[in-house]
């Protein structure tokens, strides 16, 4: 069957997103895109942080950049700083580039060491360019100091999650996709095949469709309440299941820093999340340890400026759905599952589903293989982040309290405990199945939560140590000359993309 409607339910950042950039495939073709959301549900209304593979989609789009960010009154972020993960008074970046360069074929953390190992007694930090703007609080794009011994500057953005999915419906109208509101009643399925032939709204307004993209969010309207897809419950693994969100204004005059902060609580963890006009803030926590009043005791005493909203409570189970493509309903964003937000990953996960579907997508039909691919890359991509959450909790030394004692002493998956295992030894990590996070992230991760290498590669020994030491002085020497020079990330909103 020919795919000549699609109708995607929501509209939420995952809605917008998929419609903007499916707007860009009616260009030369007869294919119409309709959005349904409901107003009086409204969206979640968090979701701010994004990972630097998040820039592609905006050249997806071929939006400008600037427009974009003064828009939705974004900032830049470097990277993620964890706060008492480790142990209590520990801090540690997670920085978006990679630390020094590849040396003799070698990641960077293989030279580090060696060095440390003969009396070099700088940390790793110095030799990136990002964790340094970070703690300086500065911030610049490659194309302003253009130096060609340092790598390009990695960066994503901090948005406003509202303001975002309003931009988005702005480029998508414009392209031709309509908008319906109404709240979704009943879904039709076709009793032979199983795929949903249409929904019906409160109105009775009723929209057939070829293909159907469910971004509802958590209650998974199409791929949960209609197919049963049925959810894989990841809670024993990430065992937090509230975050209450509360954005306040920055009254002490400070610019916004250009980085997300993570501090680990005593069941949960905060994020603060510094937009232009306001820092984002909320408290992910655990349920079983922790009731709702003392997380937002907690939240509210940890944070600067006065609150700009009400608290918003949300409940989730951290999991996946059993297949996020199933007949002709393809789920994005919370629909397809969850996992909290502590490596701002889902966006991303939008994001790259959104790629994957446009990559499978015929307008001929639907047929098993581009399903199973789906399903099968998807599931790949939820594992390894999952791995890479995992690992905050459970190599903490925390045991301060009952959470961080589950969380030190559960059982992890045997890839996460492969990956452990082998760093400890000699620094080893393999990337697999095309995953996310770089070898700078697990490193960066695993020294930060205080997982010490005892050994590195023994290629790193066979490096000519006098000229190796001139090249690592060389880019601590860089990174400290740019980053000198880099103007403060306040400053440099103003310039760059002020509000509108
Ligand atoms: P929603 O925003 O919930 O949108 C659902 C849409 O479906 C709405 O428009 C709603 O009206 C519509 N709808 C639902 N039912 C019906 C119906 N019956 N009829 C009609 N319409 C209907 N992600 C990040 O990448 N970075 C972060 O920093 C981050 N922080 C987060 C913090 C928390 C606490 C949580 C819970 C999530 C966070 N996320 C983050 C995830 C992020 O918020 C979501 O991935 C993103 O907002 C996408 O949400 P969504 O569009 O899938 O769902």
């Amino acid at each position: 069957m020919a795919i000549d409607k699609i109708v995607i339910v929501g509209g939420g950042t995952a809605g917008w997103m998929a419609a903007a950039a499916l707007s860009r495939l009616r260009a030369g073709r007869d294919v119409a895109i309709t959005l349904v959301e409901s107003e009086m549900i409204g969206t979640v209304g968090v979701g701010e942080a994004t990972i630097p593979p998040f820039l592609d989609f905006n050249k997806l789009l071929e939006v400008d950049e600037r427009e974009m960010l003064s828009a939705v009154q974004g900032s830049f972020k470097l990277g993620i700083q964890f706060v008492n993960w480790g142990k209590i008074g520990d801090s540690y970046i997670h920085p978006f580039g990679n630390y020094g360069y590849q040396m003799g074929g070698m990641s960077f953390h293989h030279t580090w060491h060696k060095f440390k190992a003969t009396g070099d007694k700088r940390p790793i930090q110095v030799f990136n360019l990002e964790t340094m703007a970070a703690y300086f609080g500065r911030f610049a794009r490659t194309e302003d100091y253009a130096r060609e011994d340092l790598p390009p500057v990695n960066y994503a953005y901090h948005l406003d999650a509202g303001r975002y999915a309003r931009f988005l419906r702005g480029y998508a109208e414009k392209r031709g996709v309509v908008r319906l509101e109404g709240k979704v009643n009943d879904v039709a399925i076709d009793g032979e095949s199983g795929f949903v032939t249409s929904i019906t709204l409160e109105d009775g307004t009723q929209i057939a469709g070829d293909l159907f993209i469910d971004c509802s969010g958590f209650r998974g309207l199409l791929i949960e309440q209609a197919l049963k897809t049925g959810y894989e419950d990841w809670t024993n693994y990430l065992p937090c299941d509230r975050a209450v969100a509360l954005p306040c204004e920055r009254e002490d005059g400070s610019g916004p820093l250009p980085y997300t902060r993570a501090t680990a609580h005593k069941a949960g963890w905060q994020w603060q999340v510094p937009l232009q006009h306001r820092n984002g803030n909320g408290h992910v926590y655990c349920s079983q340890f922790m009731s709702d009043d003392e997380a937002l005791d907690i939240l509210v005493n940890n944070i600067a400026g006065k609150p700009g909203a009400d608290p918003n409570f949300l409940r989730f189970t951290t999991g996946r759905r059993k297949k996020f493509w199933n007949k002709n309903v393809v789920a994005l964003g919370l629909s397809a599952g969850f996992m909290e937000p502590l490596e701002s990953t889902s966006i991303h996960l939008i994001n790259t589903g959104i790629n994957k579907l446009i990559a499978l997508l015929s307008l001929d039909g639907i047929t098993q293989t581009q399903e199973d691919a789906f399903n099968r890359l998807t599931g790949k991509e939820y594992a390894r982040i999952r791995d890479f959450l995992i690992l905050h909790y459970n190599t903490t030394a925390r045991n301060d309290s009952a959470f961080w004692n589950y969380c030190r002493t559960m059982a992890v998956p045997e890839s996460l405990t492969e990956k452990t295992d082998l760093f400890r030894l000699n620094g080893q990590i393999f990337r697999e199945d095309d995953e996310l996070f770089t070898e700078t992230s697990w490193a960066a991760v695993m020294m930060g939560q205080g997982i010490m290498m005892n050994g590195h590669n023994p290629m790193a020994d066979c490096l000519n140590q006098p000229s190796t030491r001139q090249e690592l002085d060389a880019i601590e020497q860089s990174i400290r000359y740019v980053v000198q020079h880099m103007p403060s990330h306040g400053d440099y909103l103003k310039k760059y993309c002020p509000a509108p």
